[in-house]
């Protein structure tokens, strides 16, 4: 049994498609740019960097201010968006109505984000190692923690909460064993239709987190021991980078 790492995404990837996990996890291949997944990264970019104003700077005009210089910057670092980019100013727009959505959700000049991208990892097991990066974790004056991840899609529809939930209760479960303090408060804020998924995990909710996590470390031993890794298909193979080698496609 090889050490095994483990993220909320790579967790994701297995439970939706395990030939999915293994492109991605094992083989490590390169995957087409996606510019749905770039402007996330834009708008997370400036989101991040709104909290290193002043609270009475943290303005929709300050967040539009940083986006054309957060943007030089991705630019420069994916030269290839570039070209499958057909309108900057449209692109810029888009980026903007995303965050002019987050300031109908949030007013962050009212509190302070203690931590920004904050990497939490634990050995869960000898041969299980956890980690995930935190878009933001706030720990108030009084203690109580809540952990937010901003999303640019839309929100889940009604019965799949659950589902985009477990991303955070694994975060909310490394914080736990980190620091030994239970987070009060879990919020996923989907920018793409203004709408907000909130949680207040128990302590139960993280021993259940804890044990799928374990299962799903065991079914991924076994699916390398036996190197079958069963294609799922579904909506997702519409956007999926290995749709063209995919068994299930051939
Ligand atoms: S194309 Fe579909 S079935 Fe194939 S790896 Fe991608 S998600 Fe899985």
């Amino acid at each position: 049994m090889n050490e095994l790492r483990l993220s909320p995404s790579r967790v994701n990837d297995f439970q939706n498609c395990p030939q999915l996990y293994k492109y991605r996890a094992i083989d490590k291949l390169a995957e087409k740019p996606s510019l749905d997944a770039h402007r996330g990264t834009l708008v997370h970019t400036v989101l991040h960097d709104l909290f290193d104003s002043p609270p009475a700077k943290r303005t929709l005009e300050t967040a539009i201010e940083l986006l054309p210089s957060r943007w030089v910057t991705q630019l420069h670092e994916s030269p290839e968006l570039q070209g499958l980019i057909t309108s900057e100013k449209e692109w810029l727009d888009r980026a903007g109505s995303l965050l002019e959505t987050y300031f109908h959700l949030e007013k962050p000049e009212t509190f302070e984000a203690t931590h920004r991208e904050i990497h939490l990892e634990c050995d869960l097991t000898e041969k299980l190692y956890l980690h995930g990066y935190v878009d933001r974790l706030d720990v108030a004056p009084t203690g109580e923690v809540r952990i937010i991840d901003y999303k640019t899609g839309k929100a889940p529809k009604p019965g799949w909460e659950e589902k985009a939930l477990f991303q955070l209760r694994v975060y909310a479960l490394l914080y736990w064993k980190r620091e030994g303090v239970l987070p009060k408060l879990l919020q996923l804020i989907y920018l793409g239709d203004g709408k907000l998924v909130k949680n207040s995990p128990t302590q139960k909710d993280l021993d259940a987190t804890e044990s799928t996590l374990i299962s799903i470390a065991e079914q991924i031993w076994s699916a390398t021991d036996k190197d079958d890794w069963k294609p799922k298909p579904s909506r997702l193979c519409d956007w999926c980078s290995f749709k063209d080698i995919c068994p299930a496609h051939q």
